[in-house]
């Protein structure tokens, strides 16, 4: 806080704040302060935060800049508050200024908001029939409304965003222009008079002809749409009979049908051809969602909360749910409305509704009009469009509640609510790009202490979803000033986002080991600087030693660790092919578990192909296409064929969540098949004599309920006891579990009972997921702390961990990504 000079009646100063302060109404409350205060001067945003020059009498300037710290509207989050002292003018009144660009190089740039569902006095405006934006589906106010989804550019202001394309009628103006109106300086204030307006396009379930009713020049749909209230009641009347329509929301199209009816369901999923995954749901309001699933208060919070994620918990016993909507899941996805446009669908139908995003298998969701004439069209029997541009397409955030402990909820995707809000970096950095993984991709910049981590893109063997990354890449670069001096990547080759990193020239280049950068992601997050022990369960990711890991101990810090321990590796027979057939795993452990010999045993007999069988365990015996790994995820997979309930899978991780809920089938059981460790150069969880308790207790009987609750409950005690004794022989007091295995909520929740009595303290992810989405963000942590600790090295272009486990990795696989 600046000190001011309490003897001098008048002071100035020209201050400026950084946070979360544009697009959230901070200059209006800048605005009201001011004049209650009596202070003269002015406030405008810039490319960095908010600037403001302020003077009048020195004991009210002094209360106005404490009242700006600690009273901030709901939306803003203050950073700093930094004045320097100026020459009082003498001048009066208060004036909001128009945004400037041009704001110094280098310095990083203002926080664009993440999207905001519609606060309660938009709600209640809604509702009104009095007033004049009643049931209008873009109401917004400086409190809630679209952000990152309709920006283009910095600073955000509505020239700078998709509200560009309409003219505020006198009414929105003079709202947007009075300081003492909710809408003063909302940049999407619109209303029925001036913004964007609804469409119907029905399709009747027959696909669209070709070039049939393209949006017009100015972005409103052609012929064949209702306008307006027309539209609404003609998609709410579509849904009540059971049709499926096509939903244009905040970052892209739904596909959406009633819950309760088996048939639409079940039609929507055979024309998604995406069999596996459950369905999103939206439900009417939070009582709704209450009698579908178990939220605990704060759960319901959350679910309630600005973000508006799709909350996963468990079904609740009764819950009037068509069975297609997640087939084989203990688990339930549910969501509330994220935008006036959806409330408007729920209280019209009055039901709870499917809310699944538009797109089909693995490719990004949908987010343009063309799109939805086009190819969603046919997946929907009616189309409900908007002329609102999205500029950023944007998946639904989904988190994960744990129920009864009092941890929160494991983020598994963040995208819309959440992106683009920044993530603290615990060590300063050069302007920096880490872009990510693979699967479930997120790239990441960073500049100085602060690391903005993308919204969730997607599987990145897929083309769609890497045009998607590179156009990710320079809005995010663009819309926070940032060119990356500094492309980290991940060790794999063969990944496009590592091919994506080696094509930037005239860069620094780091590379950094996959479970580092899981480990480091956590600690990061944290803030944490110190060394820790970790258990980091994944599917699979390129180790220093050229094999595949996946279950790994390590030991180490944001800049450095080493494998101190992994899961005992057995072959991958058929590399990539292993993952989506589980049965392969289960051939593999087999092998492994007796001396070379692999049975198809009962529970997978007329599952699998004999002849397919001994050609697998061939190959698995001589290693022909079929590298070694260590992955935790691999086991699941194994262990699920084992048990009979899963022998291929569309998507990697299906097979391991189904396991899980089996295991919560069984209740509170409580045994646990042995896992031993072995002490030899490395620590080594030897699964091979849990395989064959697992063998032998299926032949013998036990359901595979039971036996899937007694093997988490063994892998459990093997990862709490192989912590503990690494950290007391380190000498490490943390301890963190991650990686995409421990979405596994059974899993997770074992492991922190069991480390609770170590002394240790647990670290997990929290606003990043377990999983690959927080892989850039890791490599950032992990490629700032290299720098700093060996700045020299910078200069040159390098393209391996300096980490001495990381060195000289080879391609594990070749493969090439799947073209559509
Ligand atoms: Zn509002
Ligand atoms: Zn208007
Ligand atoms: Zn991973």
């Amino acid at each position: 806080m600046i000190e001011l000079d309490g003897t001098r009646a008048r002071t100035r100063v020209r201050a400026r704040v950084d946070g979360l302060v544009q697009g959230v109404g901070f200059r209006p409350f800048v605005h009201r302060l001011a004049r209650e205060h009596a202070l003269s001067g002015w406030v405008r945003n810039d490319e960095r935060g908010v600037l403001l020059d302020v003077e009048g009498e020195t004991a009210a300037l002094q209360r106005f800049l404490e009242r700006l710290r600690g009273e901030p509207p709901p939306l803003a989050s203050v950073e700093r508050v930094s004045a320097e002292p100026l020459a009082p003018t003498g001048r009066e009144g208060f004036r909001i200024l128009d945004s400037e660009a041009g704001a110094s190089a280098g310095e990083p740039a203002a926080l664009v908001s993440p999207d905001v569902a519609p606060c309660a006095d938009c709600l209640a405006e809604l509702f009104d029939p009095g007033d004049r934006r009643h049931r209008y589906p873009f109401i917004n106010c400086t409190n809630c409304g679209p952000r990152f989804t309709i920006v283009r550019g910095v600073p955000y202001d509505r020239a700078r965003t998709s509200m560009s394309a309409f003219e505020m009628c006198a009414s929105c103006r003079e709202e947007y222009e009075d300081p003492a109106s909710r809408r003063f300086h909302a940049q999407p204030n619109a209303c029925p008079a001036c913004g964007p307006t609804v469409a119907l396009i029905e399709r009747r379930g027959t696909p669209p002809p070709a070039g049939c009713a393209p949006a017009g020049k100015d972005g409103r749909a052609g012929a064949g749409a209702m306008p307006g209230e027309s539209a609404l009641a003609g998609a709410a009347t579509a849904l009540l009979e059971g049709r499926i329509v096509a939903v244009k929301g905040l970052g892209g199209f739904h596909l959406a049908c009633r819950a309760d009816d088996e048939r639409a369901v079940a039609e929507l999923r055979a024309r998604k051809r995406r069999e596996e995954k459950p369905f999103a749901l939206m439900a009417p309001d939070l009582a709704a969602a209450c009698a579908l699933v178990d939220l605990s208060p704060a759960e319901q919070l959350l679910l309630s909360g600005a973000q508006r994620p799709i909350v996963i918990a468990r079904r609740r016993p009764g819950a009037r749910i068509a069975e297609a909507v997640a087939p084989g899941s203990a688990d339930l996805g549910v969501m509330l409305a994220s935008t006036p446009l959806h409330q408007l669908l729920l209280a019209d139908t009055g039901r709870t509704l499917v809310m699944t995003s538009g797109n089909l298998g693995d490719e990004p969701i949908a987010h343009r009009d063309e799109q939805a004439l086009g190819w969603l069209g046919t997946l929907a029997d009616a189309v409900l469009l908007h002329d609102r541009r999205i500029e950023v397409r944007a998946d639904d955030s989904i988190v994960r509640a744990l129920g009864a402990t009092d941890r929160p909820p494991l983020m598994l995707r963040r995208a819309r609510g959440y992106a683009p809000r920044s993530l603290p970096l615990p060590v300063p950095t050069a302007p920096m790009l880490a872009c990510g993984a693979e699967l479930k991709s997120t790239f990441c910049v960073a500049q100085g202490t602060r690391a903005w981590v993308s919204h969730h893109i997607g599987d990145l063997r897929n083309w769609e979803t890497l045009r998607s990354f590179g156009e990710g890449v320079e809005h995010f670069a663009a819309l926070f000033g940032i060119e990356p001096e500094v492309v980290v990547h991940d060790l794999h080759p063969d990944y496009l986002s590592t091919r994506y990193a080696l094509e930037r020239e005239h860069v620094t280049r780091i590379g950094v080991q996959h479970h580092h950068a899981h480990l480091a992601a956590c600690l990061a997050e944290h803030g944490e600087h110190e060394r820790a022990v970790a258990a980091i369960y994944d599917g699979s990711g390129l180790g220093g030693d050229g094999t595949v890991w996946g279950g790994e101990l390590l030991l180490g810090d944001l800049a450095h660790a080493d494998r101190v321990g992994h899961l005992r590796a057995v072959r991958l027979p058929g590399g990539d092919a292993a993952a989506r057939e589980p049965w392969r795993m289960a051939c593999s452990w087999l092998l492994a578990a007796f001396d070379g010999h692999a049975q198809l045993p009962a529970s997978m007999l007329g599952r699998v192909e004999q002849q397919r069988w001994d050609a697998v365990a061939e190959i698995a015996r001589r290693g022909t296409s079929s590298p070694l790994t260590s992955s935790v995820g691999r086991l699941f997979d194994g262990v699920a064929a084992l048990c009979g309930l899963r022998m291929t899978v569309r998507d990697e991780g299906r097979a391991a969540l189904e396991l899980e809920a089996a295991a919560i089938a069984a209740g509170r059981e409580r045994g646990a098949y042995p896992l031993p460790l072995i002490e030899a150069e490395l620590l080594e969880l030897d699964a091979r004599e849990t395989v064959r308790a697992i063998v032998g207790e299926l032949a013998a009987g036990v359901s595979p309920a039971v036996v899937s609750a007694r093997f988490h409950n063994g892998l459990a005690e093997a990862t709490a006891r192989a912590l503990s004794l690494l950290a007391r022989r380190e000498g490490v007091r943390i301890a963190v579990l991650s990686g995409g295995v421990f979405q596994n909520r059974l899993l997770l929740e074992r492991c922190l009972e069991l480390l609770a009595a170590s002394g240790l303290r647990v670290l997990t992810p929290r606003a990043l997921p377990p999983n690959d989405g927080a892989i850039s963000y890791g490599q950032a942590a992990v490629a700032a702390a290299q720098l700093r600790a060996s700045p020299s090295t910078a200069s040159a272009s390098r393209s391996t961990a300096s980490d001495s486990s990381c060195e000289s990795p080879a391609p594990a696989s070749k493969r090439s990504p799947s073209m559509p």
